[in-house]
C-alpha cells in the first residue's frame, strides 16, 4: 500500500498500487511524474510523485496490467450495451407506431 498524508488536513490513507497503475496508465500523458491523490476526508487533490512510487507499482505490474486490460473490457461491454439498449429503444419505438396507426384516443 502506497501511504500518503493530505498536505492539508494531515489525514493519512493508503492507495492501492494496483488501482494508481491503472489510472496512471489511463492518463493522455505518456509518463506522469505524479498521481493525483483526492483525500478522502477533505477531498484535496494530493500529487503523489511517481518516482516514488515507482518500486510498487513494479511489484505489482501484472496486476495493473491485468485491471487495465479488463477495465477496457467492461468499458467496451458497457458501450455495447448502451448501443443495444438504444437499437432497442428505436425498435420498440417503431412497433408502437405500427401496432397504433390511428390517432391517439382518449
Ligand atoms: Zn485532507
Amino acid at each position: 500500500m502506497i501511504n500518503v498524508t493530505c498536505f492539508k488536513c494531515r489525514r493519512r490513507f493508503d492507495l492501492d498500487p494496483v488501482f494508481v497503475g491503472a489510472e496512471l496508465r489511463k492518463l493522455k500523458v505518456k509518463n506522469p511524474r505524479h498521481y493525483q491523490a483526492i483525500c478522502p476526508a477533505c477531498h484535496t487533490v494530493n500529487k503523489v510523485s511517481v518516482a516514488e512510487m515507482q518500486d510498487e507499482l513494479d511489484a505489482v505490474a501484472d496486476e495493473i496490467e491485468a485491471l487495465v486490460k479488463e477495465q477496457a473490457k467492461a468499458a467496451e461491454e458497457a458501450r455495447k450495451r448502451a448501443k443495444a439498449a438504444a437499437k432497442a429503444k428505436k425498435e420498440s419505438a417503431k412497433d408502437e407506431k405500427k401496432k397504433k396507426p390511428a390517432g391517439r384516443k382518449k
